[in-house]
């Protein structure tokens, strides 16, 4: 039976250290029945508490490392069934099929591609994760040398061949990656590769009933690193087992399902393949295998997996204060906005369009965007103004010109006097800046 907090709370030193990163033992007790923490947390668990523990305070989702170093991957470790309850943890790892048919110059080159791409998002800069070597064609065990050579990123072997995946991590073990997939046909050779190698495994099942009882076996044979793929393939039977896999795990604490699992975007074309691929990673993909390999359909995959994986409690924000648009001067102008990162960097990339130099006067509003933070009283004429007093504009500038966005147009009267800036009011939406400042900038300033 389930522990209750209080139980567990028993068992803590009650020392509230805080060196969980939560500031009391009851507190942090109550995360652990919860299954929103890991008894790994706390330090100062005694051997007989941990003992007692056990179990009840492990969390119902395994996180899984896949690679070494720097590049590797944590996947799963989930809490919740719904972001809006904590936050989703370790982001869906992208996985780039290649296939070992392809002719070598051209996998290599596949390869390197995907290691190099890099997508700048809201200030941050997001790549790919895993490569997924496919065996087509018997020859995985030379490949997966070459495939190792070439990439910075994890590998995913991907045969259900054993002598063809046994050859391939006597070459690349040491870099740890998935060997998928053990099912019920090569169910023993498969666990034993993943012991003797120590490397995370995929079980397949053809079902979710079989992939249960092939997991509770990797279990009882001491396997903890696994990921689950129940076969599903089509996208709402796909999204039915990945559902029910994680209910079950999160909701039922069924630890034979407590693993992160695997997904394929399939389709007929590209925009189906982005359609599913955007549908696992958002219900509940670990990790997606897809062969998309333009830029555009792997901006879609990341772009979706930066939204689902953003904690909703914390907007990603940017630092208050002044920022360049190309290389401003004394005379340029000085636009006023928030600190959510989606609305600086639209108005960054806005005013660059203008081909016009300009200041922009970022407002900590705790990462919310204009009209949100205007009507949460945090985008006030006092923040503003102070905004303005303490961040070196009034430096950089010789004239006293602000702009601020046309949706807090209702602002400009008490700003000027609490700024003592002449307030202009600029376009509603950032997208109308460059013909704001063609045909009304001028004759609005002072
Ligand atoms: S680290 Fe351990 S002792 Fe300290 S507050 Fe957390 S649970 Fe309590």
């Amino acid at each position: 039976m389930a522990l209750t907090a209080m139980d567990i709370y028993k068992v803590l030193p009650q020392t509230n250290c805080g060196d969980c990163g939560v500031p009391t033992c009851l507190a942090f007790a109550m995360k652990l029945a919860q299954g929103q923490a890991s008894l790994d947390a706390c330090p100062h668990v005694t051997d007989e508490a941990a003992q007692a523990l056990s179990g009840s305070a492990a969390p119902p989702m395994k996180t899984v490392t896949i690679g070494t170093g720097e590049k590797a991957l944590e996947i799963g470790g989930q809490t919740v069934l719904f972001r809006h309850e904590e936050t989703f943890y370790h982001p869906c790892g992208i996985a780039i099929q290649v296939n070992t048919s392809l002719p070598q110059d051209e996998m290599t080159e596949r390869i390197a591609t995907a290691c190099a791409m890099a997508f700048d998002r809201v200030g941050m800069t997001f790549g790919l994760d895993l490569i997924a070597l496919c065996d087509d064609d018997g020859s995985l065990a030379q490949k997966a040398a070459v495939a190792a050579e070439v990439s910075s990123l994890p590998l995913v072997l991907m045969s259900d061949d054993v002598a063809a995946m046994k050859g391939a991590l006597e070459v690349c073990a040491g870099g740890r990656p998935l060997i998928c997939a053990a099912t019920a046909a090569n169910f023993e050779e498969m666990t034993s590769l993943a012991k003797q190698f120590n490397c995370p495994l995929v079980i397949r099942g053809e079902n979710l009933e079989q992939l249960y009882e092939l997991s509770e076996q990797a279990i009882d044979a001491g396997l903890e690193d696994l990921v689950m793929d129940s076969s599903a393939r089509d996208i709402s039977s796909a999204l039915q087992d990945q559902t029910i896999i994680r209910r079950a795990a999160i909701k039922d604490k069924v630890k034979a399902f407590g693993f992160p699992t695997l997904g394929f975007a399939v389709g007929d074309d590209e925009i189906g393949k982005i359609t599913s691929g955007c549908e696992l990673i958002a219900k509940y993909a670990g990790i997606l295998v897809t062969d998309l390999i333009t830029r555009d359909a792997l901006l879609s995959l990341v772009t979706a997996r930066l939204n689902i994986y953003t904690d909703p409690q914390k907007p990603i924000q940017v630092e208050s204060g002044v920022y360049e648009v190309g290389e401003p001067d004394a005379s340029s102008p000085v636009l006023i906005t928030t600190n959510f990162s989606l609305t600086y960097y639209t108005v960054e990339a806005d005013t660059s369009a203008s081909d016009r130099a300009a200041w922009i006067v970022v407002v900590d509003t705790e990462g919310t965007s204009v009209l949100t933070a205007w009507a949460a009283e945090d985008f006030t004429t006092e923040t503003i103004a102070k905004t303005i007093r303490e961040c070196g504009i009034e430096d950089k500038v010789e004239h006293r010109n602000a702009v601020i966005p046309g949706g807090v147009a209702v602002l400009s009267g008490e700003l000027e006097e609490e700024s003592g800036w002449h307030i202009v009011v600029g376009p509603r939406e950032s997208a109308g800046i460059p013909a704001f400042f063609k045909t009304k900038y001028a004759e609005r300033i002072a």
